[in-house]
């Protein structure tokens, strides 16, 4: 089987944690690299640097991004040369190629939004609505990472096709490791979505000796970043910036409890990691972490900041607990493994394609 992939914004190849790179650039890298051992891939994204192969049978393809309709001509080339059996999407400025591309290359077209803009719970944008709607009925199917947003796309639009397949998680280096310190961590992007004011707002609920090292870089361009560490000035909070995963994992490692106080999150690839890291997880029950962290990997609150503090507190002072929600977070990570979920994405293109 031959798949194209559409990664537009951002490259399976760039570094993670900062700009328009975060959970999406991960999923990609690591789902397509399982698949590989299956299927041939090619992932279409921006970028100048020509055509990189990452394995014996994926290709990374870069191609000039001025252009969106110039983009999607080329994409059409290349499936004329190629004759891809499924082309995947990924974001809504990716299912623009698939929409551009559709009436052209004629294969089954699968999308996966990664973030839906109408369920977010700020900031909407009109435009990218509208597009999204249009995606979501011109594709053959949507790949939904979580049953609720799954459920809550079909209200929208009762005539999609619909599947859920959460993201996974490399289990191999996000591992446990001998007990962490009561330290909180936050792992993200800094952008004003993920929620890093609330957490703040919470620690000035706490005891002055509890810390937080927060590690990610600006999403949006330096402003917003500067603001929130002059926003938690006076408290012990580390800003690392944007870090790779090997170092990562020993900021789980190091870690008492990760907190994940986002206002929208569709999935929560940072709670998984976590978890995988035998980390509990704080965070809010209307978020994507309700069916990724549970009850029992982690303390999920109605949202308010201090909620949030009271669970920390709780974490803090019970080690016991932290140990039992970390163990337990590990076991469920393991049926998140990358092999597990590139299985379920193999089952489901085969079923497609030969519908
Ligand atoms: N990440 C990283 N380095 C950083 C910050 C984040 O590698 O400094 C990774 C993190 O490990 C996770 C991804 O970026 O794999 C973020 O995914 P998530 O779904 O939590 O958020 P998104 O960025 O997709 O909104």
């Amino acid at each position: 089987m031959r798949i194209a992939v559409i990664s537009y914004h951002s490259s399976p190849l760039d570094p993670v944690g900062a700009g328009k790179s975060g959970g999406m650039s991960i999923c990609i890298s690591h789902l397509y690299q399982a698949l590989s051992q299956y299927c041939e891939i090619d992932i279409f994204t921006c970028g100048k640097r020509g055509k990189t192969r990452l394995g014996s049978s994926i290709n990374v393809i870069h191609l000039p991004c001025e252009n969106l309709r110039k983009f999607s001509n080329t994409v059409i080339g290349y499936h004329e040369l190629r004759r891809y059996d499924i082309m995947h999407t990924h974001y809504w400025l990716s299912g623009l190629v698939g929409l551009f591309t559709k009436n052209h290359i004629n294969i089954p077209w699968v999308h996966s939004l990664h973030t839906v803009e109408m369920l977010k719970t700020i900031r909407k944008d009109e435009m990218r609505i509208e597009v999204e709607e249009e995606i979501i009925k011109s594709c053959n199917l949507i790949i939904s990472p979580t049953v609720k947003e799954a459920y809550e796309i079909k209200e929208m639009y009762p005539c999609v096709r619909i599947m859920t397949i959460p993201h996974g998680v490399d289990v191999q280096r996000f591992t446990p490791s001998a007990d962490g310190h009561s330290k909180l961590l936050f792992v993200g992007r800094i952008d004003p979505i993920k929620g890093l004011d609330l957490l703040i707002d919470a620690l000035r609920f706490l005891k002055r000796d509890i810390s937080l090292d927060v590690v990610g870089g600006a999403s949006k361009g330096e402003r917003n970043f500067e603001s929130i560490k002059t926003y938690a000035g006076g408290l012990p909070v580390r800003f690392w910036g944007p870090v790779g995963h090997t170092e990562l994992r020993q900021h789980y490692q190091k870690s008492g409890m990760l907190i994940v106080p986002s206002y929208y999150e569709s999935f929560g690839l940072v709670a998984l990691e976590a978890m995988a890291s035998a980390r509990p997880v704080i965070g809010f029950k209307d978020t994507g972490l309700a069916e990724t962290v549970g009850e029992d990997a982690g303390i999920l609150v109605k949202r308010n900041k201090r909620n949030l503090a009271e669970a920390i507190s709780r974490l803090i002072g019970n080690k016991k607990l932290r140990h039992r929600l970390g163990e337990t977070g590990r076991k469920k990570a393991l049926n998140f493994e990358w092999n597990k979920i590139a299985g379920k994405y193999l089952k489901v293109y085969g079923e497609i394609s030969e519908d």
